[in-house]
């Protein structure tokens, strides 16, 4: 299933510095110099620089701080088929939603995603007419997997299950007049951060330059100046065509983009709090119609409770801050599903996200459509926004349709549907692979690439510090390989350990390590 690149898909600060000089050299050029400058390296803007390379057009992604840096590391990390969509009557984006899901889980990146099953207990607080909407949504989730094409051995049919089943999956649920739950499965990625790295190593495979740290200002149609954030040193670079993927932040690199930043809050817990649940759990939030709190058990032995959706005005933070409010609301709506309440004490860490919603004028961020928008400005820059990691490959390729048109230019057509990111292969080979399990749903047929790293030392394939089961194999990986280039890409992008600060402290060492090896 891999396909032969002539370019090479590793990133790291020698390939950096030698493309970056390049490009500076080209400055003083009157032509372009190349063909799609892509501005932001979250989940969009890598898809963007796969689908233009993969096109054959030469490709700069220009990304300010590092891969996955903005909101396609606060998420869910769900790659979900749009039920809540559904619910809502969009049935479009629901669909739309479906379709990438199985794109992802079947073709592109099978090793990154699994299903995951999410259940719906049903407590005393759940009435029968909550629980035939809650069956008749999941009846819906399925219709629309079949009408995806997407087949059941890859996300089985939704069922009811026995009060012994609930429990099974999530031992915490409160059993006191528990009447069974029901379930659905959802596509559940190893980690955000990590499918955007292999998106834009894949580009890179593809020819793409993909220069982190690297901010761009004074975007134009036709270029825009880049600034390298480690010397602080700027210079002009002309492109046939750019397209701003800056998400959240897009209105900065471009004007007439006005957003609606929408904060969504997770919490981090070890996985000992919930018993060791192996599926998500589902909880009504009281008081309002189809919308949850999700508890999803995650890597590292931990569980995310999340999420929010706060209105978040004002000027846009790097990192988002969560809000006490925000905590109590989750800890509280979590623990009507729970036999013990949970507390602030078992709160190892805490994240939050900004979703780049357009401003439509209606009325709470919660209602605002998730579809995503392609705006092309009169001198032919394309920003594209809003959407979702699931559909990130159909939001690139109608971006880069979008301003091949606006520019008069054309291309092969769109090949991402079917072109397998790093690592990908299907599921019975990577059965086969000869390395840990939790190596393959990181790195996929790569892994045995990681375990090389240790060079035969089992020392360098223990985990590096408590509380994560990362080792320093995959640390000096990911400096040879996966562009980190200093000790917060490897301890919050690459790996995530510093989604638990305490865990975060005791791993510092050896990601300072890894990066003077
Ligand atoms: C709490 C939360 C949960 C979510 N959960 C899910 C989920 O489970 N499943 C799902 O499918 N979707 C989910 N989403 C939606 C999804 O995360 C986002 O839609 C998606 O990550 C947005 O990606 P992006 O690339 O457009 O933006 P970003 O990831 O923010 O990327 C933009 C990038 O542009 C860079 N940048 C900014 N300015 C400049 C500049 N001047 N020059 C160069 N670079 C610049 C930034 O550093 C950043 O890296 C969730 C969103 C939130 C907030």
């Amino acid at each position: 299933m891999n396909v032969q690149h002539s370019y090479s898909a590793s990133l790291n600060a020698a390939r950096r510095a030698r493309e970056l000089a390049a490009l500076r050299e080209a400055a003083g050029r009157p032509e372009p110099v190349v063909d799609v400058l892509v501005v932001g390296g979250g989940v969009t803007g890598a898809g963007v620089a796969l689908d233009a390379a993969s096109r054959g057009l030469s490709v700069v992604l220009a990304e300010k701080h590092d891969l996955g840096f903005g909101t396609s590391r606060w998420s869910s990390k769900l790659v979900h088929g749009g039920l809540r969509y559904l619910a809502s009557g969009a049935v479009g984006i629901a669909h739309e939603s479906a379709v990438e899901r199985g794109v992802l889980m079947e073709r592109t990146a099978p090793h990154l995603v699994r299903a995951l099953p999410q259940i719906v207990p049903l407590l005393p607080g759940t009435g029968l007419s909550g629980a035939a909407l809650v069956r008749t949504g999941f009846l819906a989730g399925d219709a629309l997997r079949i009408a995806a094409r997407t087949p059941s051995g890859t996300l089985p049919r939704s069922r009811r299950l026995s009060r012994a089943e609930v429990l099974r999956y999530a031992p915490t649920v409160d059993a006191a007049g528990l009447r069974g739950g029901l379930v659905f499965w959802d596509g559940q990625l190893t980690d955000d951060a990590r499918l955007v790295t292999a998106i834009a190593r894949t580009a890179a495979a593809h020819g793409a330059q993909v220069l982190t740290r690297c901010s761009v200002s004074d975007a134009t149609g036709n270029g825009a100046t880049l600034t390298d954030e480690l010397t602080g040193e700027s210079f002009p670079l002309r492109a046939a065509m750019v397209v701003n993927a800056a998400g959240v932040w897009a209105g900065e690199v471009t004007t007439g983009i006005t957003l609606r930043p929408s904060r969504g809050t997770h919490l981090v817990f070890r996985q000992e709090a919930f018993g060791g649940m192996t599926a998500g759990l589902t909880i009504p939030i009281p008081g309002e119609t189809n919308r949850f709190v999700l508890a999803l058990p995650a890597p590292d032995d931990r569980v995310y409770v999340g999420l929010t959706d706060e209105e978040a005005p004002g000027p846009i933070p790097d990192v988002p801050e969560p809000t006490d409010a925000e905590i109590e609301f989750l800890l509280r709506t979590l623990n009507t599903a729970l036999r013990a309440p949970l507390s602030r004490e078992d709160v190892i860490g805490v994240f939050a996200g900004l979703r780049p919603l357009l401003d439509t004028g209606s009325g709470r961020t919660a209602d605002v459509s998730r579809k995503h928008a392609v705006l092309t400005a009169p001198d032919g820059l394309v920003t594209v926004v809003g959407g979702k990691l699931t559909t990130y490959r159909r939001m690139a390729e109608d971006a880069l349709d979008a301003v091949l048109t606006a520019n008069g230019r054309t291309a092969a057509p769109c090949r991402t549907r079917s072109l397998p990111l790093v690592g990908a292969a299907d599921r019975a080979t990577l059965s086969h692979v000869k390395a840990p399990l939790r190596l393959v749903q990181r790195y996929g047929t790569e892994a045995v690439d990681v375990l090389a790293e240790a060079g035969g030392d089992p020392a360098l394939l223990r985990p590096i510090a408590p509380g994560t089961q990362t080792t320093m194999a995959e640390l000096r990986y990911a400096v040879r390989h996966e562009g980190a280039l200093d000790a917060s890409d490897l301890l919050d992008r690459r790996t995530r350990i510093g989604l638990a600060p305490e865990a975060r402290a005791a791993a510092l060492k050896a990601a300072e390590a890894a990066l003077a090896d």
